[in-house]
């Protein structure tokens, strides 16, 4: 595989230097975006010169634009296959996503893009979830572009209402989480039934193994492009230390204080939303939930009037962290670390989107701390660790947090015991302060 790295000298800066048709052109103005993304001007050029791309970039990035411009004018260039009857249920764009809300939102994005096509190009989301008979509907007569989850999609594939020999173009967009979702098999099972000629076209914030595997077996000369989209410029990273047992009151007075239009504050487990939700009613403060177990009619809503700014706290899992894209969030919170180091990116990447200034706060309290490390080691990231006044961590326990943020010196031979030794005294300490301590939460 060969990949190049477009340098800044030869980006566009400009929409109409892209390669764009008219009819694209007007709808990027009236939606007044004002100039391409990093990821926008690097990349579309070579999308529409057929190329295969490799984007290293999150959710806010403008990545929807990035491949639904260029797909969107391929198709209109071809004769869109929706307007010739005797193709029967074929696609020819197809977008591989993995959640259902991504599947929509990806699609609203792109009939947006195409209102100046008056309807010729048809496109439609497909996931599951919801009852697959509706689907099965819509898909007469075929689909210029589908958005589809890859679980439902085999399902259609296997009533026959939906067949892939025709794809000219493959999307798959958020690729890490489609495979951390456990889609892959799935995934196999689609890439076997899609013509070997065609354009793909992988997005992925992350790039783990898997997804290296992925791009060699599927892309050809690939361009690569990699944006940081949660880059300083745009998103503010800032930790707090707090006593274990005071975030809930310490995440209370931040949102008081700051009076926030909107935050979304992510925690680990789906009854935890329940229980962060209650307990911050009691301190005046009402917010929904939104997790996996919250039927499909429910969680819609409930993201609508998010993002019509409805509703001002919303308590997530990180099922809200996959591609959800509220405009201007100005707040993301961390009141459970995520598991992973990849999840922080894709949840702090909801705010600061699209060249807007953000915030991401992360609560962590003793136990927390390794695991912030780590955080903070996998995304090359290093954050001062600060206080909430009035809500100082006790001192030991500060002490204990400024100590770890220090960078480990790596031990170098007779040193590695000393270094193992004196880990094991803090471990040791660390234990003895908590020993007894209740936690009130
Ligand atoms: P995406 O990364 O594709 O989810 O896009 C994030 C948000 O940025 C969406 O609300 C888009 O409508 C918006 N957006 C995409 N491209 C631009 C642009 N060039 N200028 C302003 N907003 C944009």
């Amino acid at each position: 595989m060969t990949s190049e790295l477009m340098t800044s000298a030869t980006t566009p800066t400009k929409f109409t230097e892209l390669g764009l048709i008219p009819p694209l052109l007007a709808r990027l103005t009236e939606l007044e975006y004002q100039q391409p993304t990093p990821i926008q001007a690097q990349a579309i050029p070579s999308v529409l010169a057929g190329r295969d791309l490799i984007g290293g970039a999150n959710t806010g990035s403008g990545k929807t634009a990035t491949f639904a411009l260029p797909l969107l004018q391929k198709i209109h260039k071809g004769k869109p296959l929706s307007s010739q009857s005797s193709k029967g249920n074929y696609v020819s764009g197809l977008i591989l996503v993995p959640t259902r809300e991504l599947a929509k939102q990806v699609a609203d994005s792109i009939k947006s893009y195409a209102v100046h096509f008056n309807g010729a190009i048809k496109t439609l989301a497909v996931f599951g979830g919801v009852s697959a008979n509706t689907q099965m509907l819509a898909l007469r007569g075929g689909t210029d572009i589908l958005v589809a989850t890859p679980g439902r999609l085999l399902d259609l594939i296997s009533s026959n209402a939906i067949k892939l020999d025709l794809v000219n173009t493959l999307v798959l967009d958020e690729a890490d989480r489609m495979l951390s979702l456990g889609f892959t098999e799935e995934l196999s099972a689609l890439l076997a039934l899609l013509p070997k000629k065609k354009q793909t076209l992988l997005f992925s914030a992350t790039f783990p193994e898997q997804v290296q595997a992925l791009t060699q077996t599927l892309l050809n000369d690939p361009v690569e492009i990699q944006v940081q989209s949660s880059d300083a410029s745009t998103l503010v990273q800032r930790v707090f230390t707090v006593n274990k047992g005071e975030k809930t009151a310490v995440l209370a007075h931040l949102i008081k204080q700051h009076q926030w239009r909107q935050a979304l504050i992510f925690v680990n487990a789906k009854n935890n939303c329940e229980h962060l939700a209650e307990k911050l009613s009691k301190r005046g403060i009402s917010a929904e939930v939104f997790h996996g177990d919250k039927g499909q009619g429910a969680r819609s809503r409930v993201l609508e009037a998010f993002k019509a700014g409805e509703i001002e706290v919303l308590i997530a899992t990180d099922i809200a962290a996959r591609g959800l894209d509220i405009e201007k969030l100005p707040v993301v919170i961390n009141f459970n670390l995520p598991r992973s180091p990849s999840d922080y990116m894709h949840r702090i990447g909801r705010s600061g989107r699209a060249g807007e200034v953000g915030l991401a706060l992360s609560l962590i309290d003793h136990e927390d701390y390794h695991h912030f490390k780590v955080i903070e080691k996998k995304n090359k990231i290093r954050l001062e660790r600060e206080q909430v006044e009035g809500f100082e961590a006790d001192k030991v326990i500060n002490d204990t947090l400024s100590a770890a943020a220090k960078p480990m010196a790596a031990p170098e031979g007779s040193g590695k015991k000393k270094a193992k030794k004196k880990r094991k005294k803090q471990a040791s300490v660390n234990a003895d302060i908590w020993a007894g301590y209740s936690d009130p939460e």
